[in-house]
């Protein structure tokens, strides 16, 4: 149900409020078989990161954490491919298959509970310096796990969903695929004040968060 466009007005990109659904929705993996490598990568994270982000989420229930879960478990039995432009050359159409079925099942997921933080600091990213979605969510994914306020929680998703060793071995994986974050001090912080003054971006995230909390998050994932 969602659109996010970019507002000039605003200098960020924002959500539409969802006045349609659709009721039909028509599901092609070969349309991901024209993505370059980096396409591929970005809005492979960026699925992944709409069932990280909805499974840990305030509004989370039985149906979302189904869809999330499910997704992830898909999710990791290809997340491989995404890690050289090699291994993306040579993806199988049941590959394609598989991040295509993960990434409906993100939606139906973020569907019930929008997503969280990362989403939340991203725009700022892509607006400011042209990061493309996925990635600008991606770099704040693992420091969203570290310093998430259930860490069981957040093991789980990490290690029993996603198949990784710990948590410090999903940045690495990021981190493979993305490089580390730059981003000037000056619009880090515009971003992490920005989030913490804005209720509506806060109320999907069940713990308190503060600004130590936020830097965490990016000192975390470049250290
Ligand atoms: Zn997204």
């Amino acid at each position: 149900p969602y659109s996010i466009l970019t507002s000039h007005i605003k200098q960020t990109k924002k959500s539409i409020a969802h006045k349609i659904f659709p009721s039909l929705a028509l599901v092609d993996y070969g349309y991901l078989k024209t993505s370059s490598y980096g396409g591929m990568k970005s809005t492979c994270v960026d699925a992944l990161a709409h069932m990280i982000e909805s499974r840990l989420n305030t509004n989370a229930n039985a149906f979302s954490r189904a869809y999330a879960e499910e997704g992830m478990r898909l999710w990791a039995s290809c997340k491989g491919c995404l890690e050289t432009d090699e291994r993306f050359a040579h993806m199988t159409d049941d590959e394609f298959s598989t991040f295509m079925q993960a990434s409906v099942l993100a939606g139906m997921a973020i569907a019930y509970t929008g997503t969280s933080i990362p989403h939340g600091l991203s725009y700022t990213l892509t607006y400011e310096n042209g990061v493309p979605h996925g990635k600008a969510v991606g770099v704040f994914l693992s420091g969203f796990l570290k310093k998430y306020g259930d860490s069981i929680e957040a093991e789980y998703v990490v290690k029993q969903l996603l198949g990784f060793y710990d948590i410090d071995a999903f940045r690495d994986y990021i981190r493979t695929l993305f490089g580390k974050l730059d981003m000037s001090e000056e619009l880090w912080k515009k971003d992490r004040d920005g989030i913490l003054a804005n209720p509506a971006k806060l109320k999907n995230y069940p713990f308190e968060l503060t600004t130590d909390v936020l830097d965490d998050y990016v000192s975390y994932y470049n250290a």
